[in-house]
């Protein structure tokens, strides 16, 4: 018998107590640091319910329960909803202080019938009988002009025929523009940006020209929740503006979005993807932002009200009282996950399109896929990783994204690393902390 390979054991953040977590075999628990001292020193444990919980186990045994999960994962995941992004072009009106879509070459967008059409039979074709949406991405893709706002309307009006729901990433700007339009799509959610409150969100999110743009998005979320959709609101945070997401929850508090049940939010973290305009000493690292965010979590509870950080783990555990499935992958790149844009290419996610040399095939004018790059995404799981293989936090951390993967370490099947410890730390300190505290 040993330590299962799957423990993780964090100190909670501002406690003197530990947690421990084992996402093989689904449990989780709060330790004294008298309970924690056999697991820290790698000791046999005084306690039998270590295990029969599974942290204490054979490893044969341990071997055999991971195999019996991993086919499990691939069996959910071939039955998983897809997400289909296009790109019907890549201009934008906005001029972002940190956009990364700044250095692609201008593509010329082939805004025909006959591409829309040969793009909705490859989907249906390709994915007949999975469940799947469609995102529609750019650029931006709500620009003004006759001939855009009758390509989107075309476009939401086939996919409709189609019974494909869509959802919309959008600046925000024009989206009154749009309101008719919108009506002829099964419109799933529309996804805005506002990157803090007016002076804030206006230095970082002008209109190319320099216009500000903050009142136009807040009329465009009020008018969206109006309608009944469903809005994510999403935040681009560096160390610039990170301080004004609190003014910002009390902002969306005041305008009755955060208790609409129809509003989510996101909290996008500035980063070097690709490419960033931003100053590197600017940009958070992961955990630092977490760090971060569970400060003004705690000075500001109207944050938790706006925005709960998912903290590995710990906020699904917290809502729904048991742990997620273990994650072998978490890249659902050409798995649950594709990109096609209105040149006829084929990318696996929103990270590579528009990317040349990520392409991996063509929808228009001919069918075609490069199988070997294909199946290299396909392939890719904590099996394939091999620092994954001996890692304890895999099942919490899926092996992480594949584009910065390679973007960092030159290849698909190596490791993005979460800081899965110091989130469940971070997480349970947060969202246990009355337990924290009276263990
Ligand atoms: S490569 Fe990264 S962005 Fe693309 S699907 Fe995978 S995790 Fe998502
Ligand atoms: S990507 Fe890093 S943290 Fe994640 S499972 Fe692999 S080795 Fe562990």
């Amino acid at each position: 018998m040993n330590w299962s390979k799957h423990n993780i054991i964090s100190r909670i953040k501002d406690s003197q107590n530990y947690i421990l977590v084992n996402s093989l075999h689904g449990q989780a628990d709060i330790l004294t640091p008298e309970n924690a001292d056999c697991v820290l020193k790698n000791e046999s444990p005084k306690d039998s319910s270590f295990e029969e919980k599974g942290y204490w186990i054979d490893e044969k045994r341990e071997e055999s329960i991971y195999r019996e999960k991993y086919l499990k994962f691939a069996e959910a995941r071939d039955k998983e909803e897809i997400q289909i992004f296009f790109v019907p072009w890549y201009s934008c009106n906005f001029a972002c202080s940190y956009c990364f879509q700044d250095e692609y070459a201008p593509v010329n967008a082939d805004l025909s019938d006959e591409m829309m059409d040969a793009f909705l039979n490859y989907v249906k074709k390709t994915f007949a009988g999975r469940r799947k949406y469609i995102t529609i991405f750019g650029g931006e893709p709500l620009l003004p002009g006759k001939e855009k706002m009758e390509y989107i309307s075309r476009f939401l009006e086939r996919a409709s025929e189609e019974k494909l729901t869509v959802a919309i990433v959008s600046n925000g700007y024009h989206l009154k523009s749009y309101r008719e339009i919108l009506k002829k799509g099964l419109i799933r959610e529309i996804q805005l940006t506002l990157d803090g409150t007016e002076e804030i969100h206006n230095s970082r999110r002008p209109l190319k020209g320099g216009k500000t743009t903050f009142d136009e998005v807040v009329e465009g979320i009020d008018m969206a929740l109006a309608d009944g959709y469903t809005v994510n609101l999403r935040a681009v945070v560096d160390k610039k503006n990170i301080d004004n997401l609190v003014t910002l929850a009390e902002f969306a508090d005041k305008k009755g979005w955060a208790s609409n049940p129809n509003f989510k939010t996101q909290i996008g973290r500035n980063y070097e993807l690709h490419h960033c305009q931003s100053k590197p000493a600017d940009l958070f690292e992961r955990a630092e932002l977490h760090e971060k965010l569970y400060e003004l979590a705690v000075k500001h509870p109207v944050l938790l009200k706006f925005h709960k950080p998912a903290y590995s783990l710990t906020k699904f555990l917290f809502q729904n009282g048991t742990l997620p499935d273990p994650l072998f992958d978490s890249c659902p790149g050409t798995k649950s996950e594709w990109a096609f844009d209105s040149t006829g290419r084929i990318f696996s996610c929103t990270a590579t399109v528009g990317k040349s040399e990520e392409q991996l095939g063509t929808f228009y004018p001919e069918v075609y896929l490069d199988s070997d790059k294909v199946s290299t995404w396909e392939n890719r799981d904590i099996m394939t990783i091999e620092k994954c293989g001996t890692c304890n936090m895999r099942l919490a951390c899926g092996g992480g994204c594949a584009s910065i993967a390679k973007n960092r370490l030159g290849t698909l099947h190596s490791p993005d690393c979460r800081p899965i410890s110091e989130l469940i730390s971070l997480g349970t300190g947060l969202y246990f902390k009355e337990e924290s505290i009276n263990v």
